[in-house]
């Protein structure tokens, strides 16, 4: 069959080799996926889910017993006192400016300490021009930078003794910067020693890329509210747009204040059939998340193996599901996301390009051939066309097709 791929036996056999040696980091993803499913069947019986739930809703989208529920399980698997699961989310993006805009008003202070966001965010906070920014509403900005791919404690103490800070923003997974991803253990130390100097700043999380990855989400370890797509690791492959937000009760009426309209909150938002696909994609996250992360893991030790530089590493303590990695030749990136993009089920033909994307400032080259649009818990790579030329990979909704995708990239790579 491989060689109906055009996947050359040394390769067949080099990948063998490779997973050999990744087993025991596979059994510890499948512990962590058990783990996690008890979770979703816990929440599952917890609210009696039945068919019921898979109703739908149009227009004002009152009374939607569904998606009340689907918000409490969401609230029970993360740990959190609520949240709001919503296709009106349009992406992480759209959920993370929802959250912001609810959270800070004129005057208010935000500061991130993981560093500049990801980059749609730009626009959003207005550290590139806007508008409709933050920026253009009075919300002030900062951030400090992490060192040593850690938080910078001092600093960040410093600025809260003597600074009114209003939400502080950590972002998890690394974006597209050369830093680590940050674990949850990190998470909860730094909101501890947040807490000793301001016991009243909201600390806000971008957790996209980050569930699931582990037994504990950011609002078990002491956040207020996250907020994560769910065409990402909560979304399972089935969801087919929508994000959620979850946290403390007060701020997510905030928020449903804001996604909405102020009075009508969380009282709306029509469902259009999505009730039984958010339910059954949460469902097969914990599962989905483990493939992706067997394919991560994979894809690290046989690039190691070749002599390519990754990051994790394959036996390293994982914190997202993104996989680096650094190709130095732009030629070797574009490549890899060719055969990525060779080995998805969808647009198959299709060979990816680097182009202009709007809100980036590289060209970015972007390898997908999903069954939703953009979504990044398919098997996905992609990178911005500048110097040392990384490949960030993500997704694989099984193993097998993640495993043959990595094979066809590397393939691609051999092919000069
Ligand atoms: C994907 C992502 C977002 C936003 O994603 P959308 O593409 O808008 O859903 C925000 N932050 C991080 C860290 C991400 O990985």
């Amino acid at each position: 069959m491989y060689k109906n791929f055009r996947i050359a036996d040394e390769l067949v056999r080099k990948t063998e080799e490779a997973e050999l040696a990744v087993q025991q980091q596979f059994r510890e993803i499948d512990k962590v996926c058990e783990f996690n499913s008890l979770k979703v069947l816990q929440a599952f019986h917890k609210y009696q889910i039945s068919e019921v739930h898979f109703n739908s809703t149009t227009g004002y989208g009152y009374n939607d017993i569904g998606r009340d529920t689907i918000e409490k399980v969401f609230a029970e698997v993360l740990g959190s006192e609520d949240a709001l699961v919503r296709g009106q989310f349009i992406s992480g993006t759209h959920a993370l400016t929802v959250t912001l805009f609810a959270l800070l008003r004129p005057g208010d202070l935000l500061l991130s300490i993981t560093g500049k966001p990801y980059d749609t965010l730009d626009e959003v906070i207005g550290i590139k021009e806007n508008a409709s920014s933050l920026k253009s509403f009075g919300v002030k900005y900062d951030q400090i930078d992490l060192i040593d791919d850690d938080f910078d404690y001092e600093k960040i103490i410093t600025y809260l003794k003597n600074n009114k800070v209003k939400v502080i923003e950590i972002q998890r997974s690394k974006g597209y910067s050369t830093r680590k991803s940050i674990t949850i253990e990190q998470v909860e130390k730094v909101i501890k020693k947040i807490r000793e100097v301001d016991q009243d700043v909201i600390v806000m999380i971008d957790n996209c890329y980050c569930e699931f990855v582990g037994t504990k989400e950011p609002t078990e370890v002491g956040a207020d509210i996250m907020v994560g797509s769910l065409i990402k690791n909560l979304g399972g492959g089935i969801a087919p747009n929508g994000a959620y937000v979850a946290g403390h009760n007060d701020l997510i009426e905030l928020v449903a204040e804001r996604l909405t309209a102020p009075g009508e909150g969380r009282e709306v938002g029509p469902t259009l059939g999505i009730n039984k696909l958010f339910l059954q994609g949460l469902f097969f996250a914990p599962s989905v998340v483990a493939s992706s992360l067997k394919t991560a893991v994979l894809a690290s030790k046989l690039l190691e193996d070749m002599g390519y530089e990754v990051e994790p590493k394959y036996h390293d303590v994982r914190a997202d599901i993104v996989q680096n990695i650094v190709f130095r030749d732009k030629e070797k990136l574009i490549r890899y996301c060719q055969g990525i993009q060779m080995a998805s089920p969808i647009d198959s033909h299709a060979i990816p390009e680097a182009w202009d994307m709007p809100g980036y400032t590289d060209q970015v080259i972007m390898a997908a051939g999903c069954f939703t649009q953009g979504s990044s818990i398919e098997l996905s790579c992609d990178g911005p066309i500048r110097a040392p030329y990384i490949a960030y990979m993500q997704g694989g909704l099984t193993y097998p097709y993640g495993k043959i995708g990595v094979m066809k990239a590397v393939q691609q790579l051999l092919q000069e």
